[in-house]
């Protein structure tokens, strides 16, 4: 048996995330993967999702401009995209994230982690002790629905859809999230004939105008978008994928990607060891301690806070630094918006998906603040009608909403629908983390001519500063 202060399980973004923050506190720490250290995000999410949306968009934007439309004539090089996606992954080898964690002094343990005890780790048998804690950053896992005839028909989950290296003929998505939405987009702009089912409209969770402009915007490049609509039985003959829907219609496609949802990775994790139910999402804290413990922390997709790498790592840094304070016994800053919690989980979450258009969010739909019992006031404009956007794209389409709790006359929610607007996105979560008053922002003035003005109209529109 080996002894560490820190083990964490699972080298992805997050994990690596919780062993670097405590490592640079002084602890001894191993973090233990059992596929490639880097997780879902570097080989089968983020990276080469966005690595296969990219040339599309760049082309697309291209052809909104008079002049470079004129000197893009052509469709898109997919093999030049796949291979461009396989160099962002490094054709799925972590070489050079393990040598950054060699670098960064922590140990890295190859093998399935299974916790056998308190503060127990096994690793493929051998049974490591860990002083302080224990992370689990072991991420989800993509939800397969009990469709008859699914499983056995091959279906592609967001691994296989990330990864591929061929451009199918035609594929069917089932789910209308964000990795549907936009693994949509990536293959209808490579060349493949998509149709897209869901049951309820697109993008659920973010103002609903933003999932009508997406879904318009998919049947402008080809995607047939079926709504309301889920499928009752699949098969696979002769490379021929045939789903029947509940419309009474059937679909044919050479392949079919199922993304309707994500499974917490706990279920081998041996946690019934310590008396946690295995297959549930961990329950945390602030500092993102499993409920009932003082030694295990759960962080990541793991606890379904907030399934984002950007939020994980934000949730790794708090976590590492209170496993540290904690075992160091240092000051445990663990108050609203501390340096040992993650406040911002849940009021200030930016996230972008990356369809085109894009859709940038944070912080609160109108929904949700009224929910909450806030006393809300939404402003809406048109993108399209602001110069800097004018210039960006020919006949710009867009649209931002920005939501203000009247009580306290700062932003909970910002959200932006266009070409573009996932930069824009920081200038929201900075003024909604910061509460920053309504009266302050118009001090914050944009720079002529950008898309950023959309700023200076979302406070016109509001109304005039108070004295
Ligand atoms: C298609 C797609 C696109 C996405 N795009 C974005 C995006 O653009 N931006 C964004 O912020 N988020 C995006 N996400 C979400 C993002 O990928 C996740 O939020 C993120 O990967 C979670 O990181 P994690 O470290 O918690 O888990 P993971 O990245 O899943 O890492 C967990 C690691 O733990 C290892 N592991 C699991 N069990 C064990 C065990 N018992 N022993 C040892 N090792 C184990 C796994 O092998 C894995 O390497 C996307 C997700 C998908 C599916």
């Amino acid at each position: 048996m080996t002894d560490y202060d820190l083990i964490v399980i699972g080298a992805g973004a997050v994990g690596e995330n919780v062993a670097d923050y405590a490592h640079k506190r002084g602890l001894h720490v191993a973090i233990v993967e059992s596929e490639l250290v880097g997780g879902e995000c570097s080989y089968w999410a983020c990276m080469p999702s966005k690595a296969l949306l990219r040339s599309g968009h760049v082309l697309a934007a291209a052809r909104r401009v008079d002049g470079s439309a004129q000197a893009v004539t052509g469709s898109l090089d997919a093999t030049a995209v796949l291979q461009r996606r396989n160099r962002f992954t490094s054709d799925w080898n972590d070489a050079g994230q393990v040598s950054w964690l060699e670098g960064a002094g922590i140990d890295l343990l190859r093998g399935h982690a299974v916790i056998a005890g308190e503060r127990v780790v096994s690793v493929d048998g051998v049974e490591h002790h860990a002083r302080a804690a224990v992370a689990v950053a072991t991420g989800s896992l993509p939800m397969l629905p009990d469709i008859p005839g699914l499983a056995d028909s091959a279906p592609w989950g967001t691994r296989e859809a990330t990864s591929a290296q061929s451009v199918p003929d035609s594929l069917l998505i089932v789910g209308g999230g964000v990795a549907a939405c936009e693994l949509a987009t990536a293959w209808a702009s490579l060349g493949s004939t998509v149709t897209l089912v869901a049951r309820h409209s697109l993008l659920g969770g973010v103002e609903p105008f933003a999932g009508e402009m997406v879904a318009d915007s998919l049947r402008e490049l080809g995607v047939d978008v079926r709504l309301g609509v889920t499928p009752t039985r699949v098969g696979r003959t002769d490379g021929t994928v045939t789903t029947q829907l509940d419309d009474g219609t059937t679909v044919q496609t050479a392949e079919i990607l199922v993304a309707t949802g994500r499974l917490p990775r706990t279920a081998d994790l041996g946690l019934e060891h310590v008396g946690i139910e295995p297959g549930d999402w961990l329950h945390v804290d602030d500092t993102m301690l499993v409920a009932g413990t003082d030694w295990l922390y759960g962080v990541g997709d793991v606890n379904h806070r907030a399934l984002l790498t950007h939020q994980g790592k934000y949730q790794a840094r708090a976590a590492g630094e209170a496993i540290a304070a904690r075992y160091l016994g240092t000051p445990l800053h663990d108050g609203l918006w501390g340096a040992h919690v993650a406040t911002a989980d849940h009021a200030a979450v930016p996230q972008v998906t990356f369809t085109d258009p894009e859709v940038a969010s944070v912080g609160l739909t109108e929904q949700e603040a009224r929910d909450r019992g806030m006393t809300v006031r939404a402003v809406e404009y048109p993108l399209g009608s602001v110069a800097g956007a004018a210039l960006q794209a020919d006949g710009y389409t867009g649209r931002a909403k920005a939501i203000v709790d009247e009580d306290r006359r700062v932003l909970v929610g910002v959200t932006f629908v266009g070409q573009d607007v996932s930069e824009m996105l920081h200038a929201a979560t900075i003024a909604v983390v910061g509460e920053v008053p309504i009266d302050r922002l118009w001090h914050a003035v944009p720079a002529y001519p950008t898309m950023n003005e959309i700023w200076l109209r979302l406070l016109e529109t509001y109304g005039r500063a108070t004295d």
